[in-house]
């Protein structure tokens, strides 16, 4: 089977680094972009098979690079999960109707976070948390 591609987009150092020790277990290739700009170039390039996006980035925004990855005809379906600390009322709406398939919050549950990835990794967008 051909090895899975992930890009991880995420700014914060300590995030990143749990992150990708959450990922350590799956077979995956991983790339990191750490800021907007840089996923949006990232991913035209790579075509990866999961985007695991952070909302608050320096120069775009998770929300734009979810918007901007949507009106691309090659990434429209590719799937994007949400990391974000934002608990505001909305944001989880704001978040879905960007074109993310799957959120979850800040500090990543680092036992959960595995197999929510492996879900969508295997074409399963597990059930939202409320
Ligand atoms: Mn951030």
């Amino acid at each position: 089977m051909e090895k899975k591609k992930v890009l991880v987009v995420e700014d914060n150092d300590l995030n990143l680094k749990l992150c990708l020790l959450a990922l350590r277990a799956s077979d995956a290739t991983i790339l990191v972009a750490r800021n907007g700009d840089d996923a949006v170039v990232q991913v035209e390039r790579e075509n990866p098979d999961l985007v695991i996006l952070d909302i608050r980035l320096p120069g775009r925004s998770g929300i734009e690079v979810a918007k901007a990855m949507r009106a691309m005809p090659t990434l429209k379906d590719v799937p994007i999960l949400a990391v974000t600390a934002c608990a505001m009322p909305g944001d989880k709406e704001r978040i879905l109707a960007a074109g993310c398939n799957y959120y979850i919050p800040k500090p990543i549950d680092t036992r959960a976070f595995p197999k929510i990835v492996h879900a969508i990794l295997a074409g399963q967008i597990p059930p939202l948390p409320c």
